[in-house]
């Protein structure tokens, strides 16, 4: 167990950069990373100086999403109303305010962005991918719950895309989500920090109150359209979703199996 601290910041002039830090974990978003990110980004927002946040993963992955090892020491006995003060808390409220931060966001994402991390990367404003990344939600599959706590998929990838990769749990290569417009840019892997710093950089020039303001109108249109109703919504349903006997069943057994994919891709 690494005592390190699984968020690190950097300032590179007007841009702060905050990286997933447990890349012996595959980045795993464990309960203490989410409420270091969460600090680290109020942090970044109360600093005048900070124009632009990037946010990495160290390592081979950007992440694999929620620490299901963690998940599974602490939290698998929970009952309705455990489980929906911790998820609103460290998986829906933190995520929203990465969605409502007032200044850009952008996600630098390489290797897998599976799940709790793709609901991370995707409540950035833009996303720069290495071209070996690949973005995954398998919960529906591998737990039996419905997706993750944030439903972003439609609204990243469009409803029929977002029903095929819930509905099989395959991966979406990032050439395709370059294609569709999920990701903004393609990098090959050795350059994707330069040209996410590159983006950042270029961001950093824009006047910052016109970025805030048109930043906001943006995220509203999105809710006129039903983006903030139809989040919460989903959260709700993710929660009855936790309460079924296809969670009990399926979620001691696929989390074993993630666990144990996970080791034997690092070679543990
Ligand atoms: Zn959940």
């Amino acid at each position: 167990m690494s005592n390190e601290d699984p968020i690190l910041v950097e300032r590179l002039g007007p841009i702060t950069r905050i990286w997933h830090n447990r890349p012996e974990a595959r980045n795993a978003e464990s309960e203490a990373l989410l409420r270091r990110l969460d600090e680290a980004l109020t942090q970044a927002n109360d600093d005048p100086e900070v124009r632009v946040v990037i946010l990495g993963g160290k390592g081979e992955h950007f992440s694999a999403g929620h620490d299901l090892k963690e998940w599974k020491e602490k939290r698998s006995g929970f009952g309705v109303e455990e489980r929906w003060a911790f998820e609103e808390e460290c998986y829906f409220n933190y995520c929203m305010r990465i969605w409502h931060f007032p200044k850009p966001t952008i996600a630098q994402v390489q290797g897998a962005c599976i799940a709790g991390s793709f609901m991370v990367a995707n409540m950035c404003d833009l996303i720069v991918a290495s071209d070996d990344a690949f973005f995954a939600d398998p919960v529906v599959i591998t737990l039996g719950a419905a997706a993750v706590e944030v439903l972003i998929h439609p609204w990243v990838m469009g409803l029929r895309r977002a029903k095929e990769m819930l509905y099989t749990g395959e991966r979406m290569t990032a050439e395709e989500a370059h294609r569709i417009g999920m990701v903004s840019r393609l990098a090959p892997r050795a350059e994707l920090e330069a040209e996410t710093l590159k983006l950042a950089e270029r961001i950093a020039l824009t006047p910052p109150f016109a970025l805030k303001l048109i930043k906001r109108s943006l995220n509203r249109t999105a809710d006129i359209q039903g983006f903030g109703n139809a989040v919460n919504a989903h959260f709700d349903t993710h929660q009855l979703s936790h309460a079924t006997n296809e969670f009990r069943a399926l979620s001691l057994a696929g989390m074993d199996g993630a666990i144990a994919r996970g080791k034997s891709r690092l070679g543990t």
